[in-house]
């Protein structure tokens, strides 16, 4: 089979899945992960033909993906992938380009420069800022936590470009009680001790209380949250920022899906969020372009240029190459799946993509309280934080909504007890999925 030939081979078959998610399983069942075994082969001595690698990674490969780009998947905060994107990175797949720099690729830097200006635009963020389009909100957050540290320590007169951290000034970092995991990694990674990072009490919603928020000053990163994962709900930007700022310290907002609700009927949450110093944010989740493309945004664009610059005698590039702001130094051109999800959906697009959201899981929410579940959030974004009616029930309902392969959702825990956790994220959800949800549950969980 010749390359054209397999290509158009893979497009079929990629076409035939897209085709069939509305009628999958959303969760593999266990004769499609048991088939999964045909994978653990030795490494051949003598390759296959090309039809052949393709046809198993179909055949057994296909039934054992999780439906995430459906419309009946509600777990974590996972996003499907709208046409536009998706047919992008398609595209992409073709001109196979480093988008380095300029001089790689002229058409990546300048399609990520435009998406960048958009993303500013849309999120109504400083539009000096830099934005490096990373792979996640992890390595984004990294990204800007290290831009961070290096500012507050030059402010001090410190090198820590040669000199490191050794005898170095230190920087404290004060986090929600509620903070991302992937926060925390960023920070283990970067050498800021876990045992030393200072915890910002919560109130009963989950946000940051100013009331009993540790002292800042000129050595303080402080990183707030926009939506947090069980609940969606978001610090009070406008009290704790200008305080912080106010002190002297930089401020960083992990906002891997709550950033969109500034670009939907719900940028209240978000008011004063603008006055940060760095943000991270997804495009794979609310914006849902396909895996993986997250952003690291920093208003002082030279910061980030600094820290992450990886400038060689063999490749210099602008300030703001992208090889410049992430982490990749070789990558692909995550900013283009951002800019075809922004120009197909445009400004009113993208309301109304979150607004959908956030009006179905309301829905959900109501659907379920009247059913006698007991809803835990406040519900002012697009997640569900629900119990049963016991915390036995609260599991067994989750495990059998997860078995049928009719929806699928994931467990968590809030307040010490269990607890599940429905997010609407994916744009091909509509009220007849949420509906569908709120009926399975009720019949699979038979509350009070
Ligand atoms: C998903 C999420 C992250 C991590 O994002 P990745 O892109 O998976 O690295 C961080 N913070 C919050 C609040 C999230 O929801």
């Amino acid at each position: 089979m010749n390359e054209l030939t397999l290509l158009a081979e893979a497009d079929d078959r990629a076409r035939r899945y897209t085709e069939n998610i509305p009628g999958r399983r959303v969760f593999p069942d266990q004769g499609a992960l048991q088939a999964l075994a045909a994978f653990n082969e030795p490494l051949p001595a003598h390759g296959h033909a090309a039809e052949d690698v393709l046809r198993l990674l179909d055949d057994i490969g296909s039934p054992g993906t999780v439906a995430s780009n459906g419309s009946r998947y509600f777990g974590f905060v996972i996003g499907a992938s709208l046409p536009a994107a998706a047919a992008a990175e398609r595209l992409m797949l073709a001109w196979d380009q480093c988008a380095s720099s300029f001089d790689n690729s002229p058409v990546a830097a300048t399609l990520e420069r435009v998406a960048a200006g958009w993303v500013l635009e849309a999120l109504d963020l400083p539009r000096e800022s830099a934005v490096g389009f990373g792979t996640s909100a992890t390595a984004c957050t990294l990204s800007c936590l290290a831009a961070a540290r290096r500012v507050l320590l030059a402010r001090k007169g410190w090198d820590f470009d040669n000199d490191g951290l050794a005898g170095a000034p230190e920087v404290r970092v004060v986090v929600s009680e509620l903070v991302h995991v992937t926060v925390k990694k960023a920070l283990r990674l970067l050498g800021f001790g876990m045992n030393k990072i200072l915890y910002a009490p919560v109130n009963h919603h989950g946000q940051v209380d100013p009331e009993r928020l540790p002292p800042l000053d000129d050595m303080t990163i402080l990183c707030l949250q926009a939506g947090e994962v069980n609940t969606g709900e978001f610090d009070p930007f406008d009290v704790l920022i200008p305080r912080a700022r106010g002190a002297g310290a930089w401020v960083h907002v992990d906002a891997a899906f709550g950033l969109w609700a500034r670009a939907s009927s719900h940028a209240e949450l978000t008011k004063g969020i603008e006055a940060a110093d760095s943000w991270t944010t997804d495009a794979h989740k609310w914006l849902n372009t396909p895996y993986d493309c997250a952003m690291a945004i920093c208003r002082d664009s030279e910061a980030l240029a600094a820290a992450m610059n990886s400038d060689a005698v063999y490749l210099s590039g602008a300030r703001d190459a992208q090889k410049n702001l992430t982490l990749e130094f070789s990558r692909r051109a995550r900013g283009i799946p951002v800019w075809a999800a922004l120009r197909s959906l445009g400004r009113e697009g993208v309301v109304s993509l979150g607004d959908r959201q956030c009006a179905l899981a309301r829905r959900i929410a109501q659907g379920l309280a009247q059913a006698g579940f007991e809803v835990l959030n406040r519900v002012t974004l697009n997640q569900v934080l629900v119990r049963a009616y016991t915390d036995e029930l609260t599991v067994a309902a989750r495990e059998a909504v997860q078995a049928s392969g009719e929806a699928w959702f994931g467990a968590t825990v809030w307040q010490g007890r269990p607890a599940f956790r429905i997010s609407v994220s994916s744009w091909r959800t509509t009220e007849h999925e949420a509906d569908a949800l709120v009926q399975l549950l009720t019949r699979l969980a038979k509350p009070r």
